[in-house]
């Protein structure tokens, strides 16, 4: 089926929300997060910043050395919240088919729009009405697919566009480095670079067996991609991957007693829900944010799936302890499931072979 898929991102956001609210930002570099002193962990980073390395998920310290007249400031979710929901009713004058990958940027599945024969111009249209009601830009790649448009949009950041048409797309895939493939994460750039893949062209190369052999069953999907095929849909129900509760604590929990006693709320919630949707799954994970908003997550994945609270409290209890919080005064913390399996899927394996 022909498609047309848009991948529309909005440039730095955070940060740029930050330089539209309080003009004498602007033109400076800018960490959302973090703090002066260089503590905490920078959220989002501004094209002033960028061009002296400052990349999120950098610890401050860091960013500090390498831009020292880097403004930092506090992040603002409820506005950023707010702006998302702005460009989320754009998109839905457009299209209904929208699948939101984050605050600030979604897959539009466009085949089916007046102008799809236009597809430059409806971007600019989308795009356009972005800039009208947000003040703010945004970035759009333009393509047959979801693998192809995700990558399009990177091409003419901040403020561009890009268009990949159907018969253009091997060839774009041939000259594309291995890191700016959606889908390929370090570990596995790391291992291509090993086996002399560079780039798409290089990908191409290989046969579906030969990536199955070298890469397991996702060499069927670097295969796909590869060859510029890639069937998903846009999704506007995300298939649920995961369960998770998060508490946010008016003040910092200090001691090791209330942190346990409020990870235990945590969990009993968390329980109520998974029976709810009579889910379970393998895997639990565990998030605590510090009062400096630094956040880490802990998770193991365990022979069978606790199936009552009891097991479930342990399993929490245990990451508690690998965190190693070290009585650090704790704003948040959360729980969660993933791994999922429904009671179809447990149905599917009573099923006998045939
Ligand atoms: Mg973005």
């Amino acid at each position: 089926m022909k498609r047309l898929i848009l991948h529309i991102d909005m440039d730095a956001f955070f940060a740029s929300v930050e330089q539209r609210d309080f003009p004498h930002l602007r033109g400076k570099p800018v960490a959302v997060g973090g703090s002066p002193q260089g503590r905490g962990v920078v959220a989002a980073a501004s094209y002033e910043a960028r061009a002296f390395g400052v990349r999120s998920a950098m610890p401050a310290a860091q960013a500090l050395r390498l831009c020292p007249q880097l403004h930092f400031v506090k992040h603002r979710f409820e506005v950023y919240r707010g702006v998302s929901h702005q460009i989320r009713d754009i998109f839905e004058a457009f299209t209904g088919l929208i699948e939101p990958l984050s605050l600030d940027e979604a897959f539009l599945d466009v085949t089916d729009h007046p102008d799809a024969g236009r597809p430059e111009f409806l971007a600019q249209s989308i795009r356009q009405a972005v800039a009208d009601t947000t003040q703010l830009t945004c970035s759009a790649g333009i393509a047959p697919n979801k693998f192809l448009a995700k990558v399009a949009s990177d091409m003419h950041k901040p403020n561009g566009q890009f268009y990949i048409p159907p018969e253009a797309a091997f060839s774009f895939i041939q000259t594309l480095p291995i890191r700016k493939f959606y889908g390929i994460g370090p570990s596995t750039e790391k291992r291509m670079k090993e086996l002399g893949i560079q780039t798409g062209g290089d990908l191409q190369a290989r046969s579906e067996a030969e990536l199955v052999q070298l890469f397991g069953k996702t060499g069927h999907f670097y295969y796909q991609i590869a060859q510029g095929l890639d069937d998903r849909p846009v999704r506007t129900e995300r298939i649920r991957k995961s369960v998770s509760v998060e508490e946010t604590f008016f003040t910092d929990l200090r001691s090791v007693l209330e942190i346990r006693r409020e990870l235990y709320q945590v969990c009993v919630e968390l329980d109520r829900r998974l029976h709810k949707h009579q889910l379970s799954g393998r895997t639990v994970s565990l998030k605590i944010r510090y009062e400096n908003f630094e956040t880490h997550s802990h998770q193991c994945s365990l022979q069978a799936e606790p199936d009552n609270l009891q097991a479930l409290w342990q399993t929490a209890k245990y990451l508690l302890e690998q965190s190693q919080y070290n009585r650090r005064p704790v704003r948040l913390l959360g729980l969660g499931v993933s791994n999922l399996k429904t009671p179809q899927d447990f149905e599917q394996e009573l099923l006998p072979l045939e």
